[in-house]
């Protein structure tokens, strides 16, 4: 199989083809992206091959859940290169639909999920996750009964999601996945490749602070302005980095729980340079 013929642009097309496969009895799995795929997707896309019959992968730069001014028109795109990451993995579709193809009018209706959409990224970005609420209920209606994988890289977005999927009664299954790193910690994403080699040294510190974090939880801390404050300061002590955020909160509530207790998440969003970094850890606080 070529990974031309693998690729689906039109939705009536894609929901034909995956009744189909139900009809014939098969389950179907689905990765939702942006492409620019590296192995993080990659680790998606074999889960998702793994465990369903039929596997699809969507790649589209949702213009929704950018900002004005955000990167919209540099996201860096490949769909070469992409088709040929998820065939590898284990895909057997990709649905590439064009922006014309997902939203031929402007779009009049907006998901919004209360509460756990409002802190961290949130806060920093306030029009971000109703643009991913929005198209990732526009593609669950598309998709059908599925699987559908998700990153604990971007653990907000899972959290929303998985609420709007309980909430809506989706028939989607919403699984969540570990982070993938470089070898030397870095948290694989698309944007990495906007990091010059000076700043993707410096942003090594996030994967260091976060795992420091979680060591001070484990050894008791339980205030969480101290465990942000600490994560904060060893951070700052890289000259490029220019927090956005760092908060340790409830897992799936995203409140913040003080004392800590429970399955908690410490997060952050850091800039360095042009690249706006996300990365998260988490810990079940110890009795
Ligand atoms: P994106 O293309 O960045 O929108 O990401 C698509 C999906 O891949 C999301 O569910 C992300 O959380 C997930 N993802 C991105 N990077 C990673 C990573 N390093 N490890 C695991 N999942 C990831």
């Amino acid at each position: 199989m070529t990974a031309e013929t693998t690729i689906v642009t039109s939705i009536a097309e894609l929901r034909a083809t995956l009744d189909a496969e139900r009809a014939a009895g098969r389950s179907v799995g689905f990765v939702p992206t942006m492409g620019y795929l590296h192995d993080g997707h990659g680790s998606l896309i074999e889960a998702a091959a793994a465990a369903n019959d039929v596997t699809f992968v969507s790649i589209f730069v949702n213009p929704l859940q950018f900002a004005p001014g955000e990167d919209l028109e540099a996201y860096p795109r490949d769909l070469e290169a992409d088709a040929a990451l998820s065939v590898a993995a284990g895909a057997a579709l990709i649905f590439a639909p064009s922006v014309e193809e997902m939203y031929p009018e402007p779009i009049l209706t907006s998901v919004h999920v209360n509460t756990v959409s409002d802190p961290l990224e949130g806060r920093h970005r306030p029009t971000h996750f109703d643009g991913v609420s929005t198209v990732v209920s526009k593609l669950f209606a598309i998709a059908g009964p599925c699987r559908a994988y998700f990153g604990e890289k971007d653990w907000q977005q899972l959290a929303i999601v998985r609420r709007m999927a309980s909430d809506l009664s989706f028939p989607v299954e919403v699984v969540g996945c570990p982070i993938v790193r470089e070898p030397d910690g870095l948290a694989m994403s698309s944007r990495n490749v906007y990091l010059t080699s000076e700043e993707r040294t410096q942003a090594l510190v996030l994967n260091q602070a976060l795992r420091h974090g979680i060591e001070l939880i484990e050894a008791g801390e339980r205030d969480p302005d101290i465990v942000e404050r600490v994560v904060s300061a060893m951070i700052e002590t890289q000259p490029a980095a220019e927090i956005d955020y760092v908060g340790v909160v409830d897992a799936m509530t995203l409140l913040e729980p003080a004392p800590l207790a429970g399955e908690v998440r410490l997060l952050t969003a850091t800039r360095f340079g042009k690249a706006r970094l996300l990365d998260n850890m988490g810990v079940v606080v110890p009795d």
